[in-house]
């Protein structure tokens, strides 16, 4: 028996366990998953902080911007702290280059170190192609995600938390066994609590050699490309919907390859490391509430904690801080099991 038993070890789950244990030092705390590390979404997402409001659909503008606040507050600490290259956030400048005109002031521009709308000249003096007319250059954070979800485990264990390698047929399974779940299952939602809401959107990134690009560039034309600290990864922007192949397609890369090389021509020669495909757990709205489910074993209390679709990482920190609240309401209504 544990207090809390958090499902998922991607990006939401440690971090909202890491968030619990951090305002409950005395409450047992369990991540229970099937995949770890290498197997979840989180380890290959690209780690930037760019969140838009566009790509979060159905969570109300204010609570949105509280979430990225917490989050950016947080990855902005770790990423200027002497501690930034175990916790892999670095500062990163580029831009974000678009055929057609923004008509918006995107929701990352509040938090970022720097923003500011280009003038057709400088998109000129650039020199890139695509007839890219409109564009932002921006300074934000990227988080190395090896880095990132390594510390947050250790961080976890070292607070003593538990760990259990389990894949779920239902959080039925769980009842009795804790005082809260909290589920941050992803795109697992849809099986573990039938929830026909949430889809993959799936993406492809090629990981490149490529030391001598340090400028990101994120684009409207199927191409980006983020360096981190120790490689360059570029990819398309959005990537399919309801496709649940993770099977690599190579006219996808080769697809990648040459849009990425037309929007940046400095790419040319970077070698090529490896492809990766990723399932973005797509829901409108992201899902963070409480459930309290009456079943024939008993009550089970519920936070829900999943769907960040493109924006997990940059929303994490946030969605994490405010699981944390609701489960502490949870609990001043509720006496601890002993244990
Ligand atoms: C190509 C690509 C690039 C991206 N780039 C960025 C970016 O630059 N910035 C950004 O903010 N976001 C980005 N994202 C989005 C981000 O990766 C996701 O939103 C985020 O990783 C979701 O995290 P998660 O913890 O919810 O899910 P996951 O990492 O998928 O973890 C889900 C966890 O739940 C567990 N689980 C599920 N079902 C069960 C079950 N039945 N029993 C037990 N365990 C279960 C799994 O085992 C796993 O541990 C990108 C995504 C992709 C695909």
């Amino acid at each position: 028996m544990v207090n809390i038993i958090v499902i998922g070890a991607g990006v939401v789950g440690l971090s909202s366990a890491v968030s619990i244990q951090r305002e409950f030092p005395g409450l047992k705390v369990k991540v229970m998953a099937d995949k770890f590390y290498e197997e979840t979404t989180s380890i290959g997402a690209a780690g930037v902080f760019l969140p838009m409001s566009t790509n979060t659909p159905g969570v109300p503008i204010d609570v949105l911007t509280r979430w990225c606040e917490t989050s950016w507050n947080a990855f902005s600490k770790m990423a200027t702290s002497d501690q930034a290259s175990t916790t892999g956030q670095t500062l990163s400048h580029g831009f974000v280059l678009n055929r057609t005109r923004m008509t918006e002031i995107p929701l990352y521009a509040k938090f970022v170190y720097g923003f500011r709308k280009m003038t057709s000249e400088e998109l000129i003096r650039l020199g890139v192609y695509d007839n890219f007319r409109f564009g932002y250059e921006v300074t934000t954070i990227i988080t190395n995600m090896r880095k990132y979800l390594t510390w947050l485990m250790n961080q976890f264990t070292s607070n003593g938390g538990e760990i259990e390698k389990r894949k779920l047929g239902s959080l039925s399974e769980l009842c009795a066994q804790c005082d809260v779940v909290v589920n941050c299952s992803g795109l697992g939602g849809r099986q573990l609590c039938e929830d026909k809401l949430i889809y993959p959107i799936r993406g492809h990134l090629i990981k490149v050699d490529a030391p001598s690009v340090k400028d990101w560039i994120y684009t409207d034309a199927m191409a980006q490309i983020f360096p981190s600290d120790d490689f360059t990864v570029i990819g398309e922007v959005r990537g399919k919907e309801h496709d649940y192949s993770k099977t690599l397609d190579p006219s996808d890369s080769q697809g990648i390859m040459k849009r990425c090389l037309r929007a940046w021509p400095a790419l040319t020669g970077a070698k090529i490391l490896g492809d990766w495909v990723g399932l973005r757990p797509m829901r409108e709205p992201v899902r963070l509430e409480t459930e309290v489910m009456r079943l024939p074993q008993g009550t089970l209390n519920v936070v829900h904690n999943y769907g960040h679709g493109f924006n997990g990482v940059a929303l994490s920190w946030g969605t994490a801080v405010e699981t944390t609240e609701k489960v502490k309401e949870i609990l001043s209504k509720q006496p601890l099991s002993k244990l």
